[in-house]
């Protein structure tokens, strides 16, 4: 083969660049309506010192809906992908709409404490504008040293707060044996970070018919977390919101990095509702609010957000509570871009 040549690809009309028998770039090529990658290309010599080569046919994958370029790399989750009849999910938990136009906040502590901290956060939390209470009463510790979560009590309390405020309650659910359980008392599951991969748990989670909250694992793919939505769907239960809550990357100035991006596609591919937990993704307070903004400014349908009535003294994920002040100052500040984008309608329009 000569030094540096260009060929076809015999009837499917690829033309390669080869150096020394290596492939440098291949043009697109469309064979029988796929799009065929270019890794699948095998350049050889014919003899004649010609550069030519083979194209293998890339198997179809069973994704009907996905057309070709960068989204092919979702089709294993083919329902959770926006098509011509899913082009937005609303999930209805507890009186409220998810997806369903409204910027809707989830608010409350990290965990379920006491019920005085839950009644007095819940209280504050719904008059700020929260449609739905927040509180873990099953805590996933990175320590098993640290407070675990009150368990049923929490459950019992959030219940309760539910019963005096009417905002709507997600709470985690940690294993699958707990799922039952859990949704008697909850509006919408939460799957943790930690368990987003946990399949046996987003089965169980599914068969209780309850609103599933699927939060990205911290080192999980937006395709990754596709995947466990589909799951969730396969198991018979279609109501998935999916949550951002930041990623692990080599910065260490936040907790986690706040995956603005991942919004954006998700909401692109998905029909699926997404919201965003800038908590868990700043590590502190103070970066919050703004976090928020940008999420609204993404075009999320919600917010999950730790609030604490004295985050000093939260028994988990103090830094990054916000005190009541912080709280409604952030609720303010949102309220003329939550405007704007029910003005402007929820997202873009985009060409999938
Ligand atoms: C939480 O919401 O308190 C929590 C533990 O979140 P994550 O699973 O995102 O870490
Ligand atoms: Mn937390």
């Amino acid at each position: 083969m000569r030094a540096r040549e260009k060929g076809s690809v015999g009837e499917c009309g690829a033309t390669l660049s080869v150096r020394d028998g290596s492939l440098l770039e291949a043009d697109a090529v469309e064979h029988d309506g796929v799009h065929q990658r270019h890794n699948e290309i095998q350049p050889f010599d014919g003899g004649d010192g010609a550069a030519t080569g083979l194209v293998s046919p890339v198997p179809q994958r069973s994704g009907a809906q996905v057309g070709g370029g960068w989204i092919e790399q979702f089709a294993d989750a083919p329902d959770v992908l926006k098509n011509a009849l899913d082009q937005q999910t609303v999930v209805r938990a507890g009186g409220v709409e998810i997806g369903g136009g409204e910027f809707v906040t989830m608010a409350g502590p990290c965990s379920v404490e006491t019920e005085r901290q839950l009644m007095e956060t819940a209280e504050r939390v719904a008059r700020g504008g929260a449609r739905v209470l927040r509180g873990g009463a099953f805590k996933p510790r990175s320590s098993p040293y640290a407070f675990q979560g009150l368990g049923l009590e929490g459950l019992k309390l959030l219940a309760a707060a539910r019963a005096a405020t009417g905002l709507a309650v997600v709470t985690e659910v940690m294993a699958a044996a707990d799922a039952p359980l859990v949704a008697e008392y909850a509006d919408i599951l939460q799957i943790g970070s930690r368990s987003m991969e946990n399949y046996a748990l987003l089965e169980a989670a599914a068969h209780t018919g309850r609103p599933i909250l699927l939060k990205r694992g911290m080192v999980a793919t937006v395709a990754d977390l596709l995947q466990s939505a589909q799951c969730v769907v396969s198991h018979g239960n279609p109501h998935v919101i999916l949550c951002e809550r930041g990623i692990r990357t080599f910065e260490t100035a936040t907790r986690n990095t706040f995956d603005v991006a991942g919004i954006v596609v998700l909401k692109e591919v998905s029909h699926l509702p997404v919201i965003a937990d800038p908590s868990h993704a700043a590590g502190r307070r103070s970066l919050v609010p703004l976090l928020a903004r940008s999420a609204v400014a993404a075009g999320a349908d919600g917010l999950l957000v730790e609030v604490h009535p004295d985050p000093d003294r939260a028994w988990s994920d103090g830094e990054q509570s916000l005190t009541f002040a912080q709280y409604d100052a952030m609720m303010a500040d949102l309220a003329p871009w939550c405007a704007l984008r029910e003005e402007r309608g929820c997202a873009l329009e985009t060409a999938v």
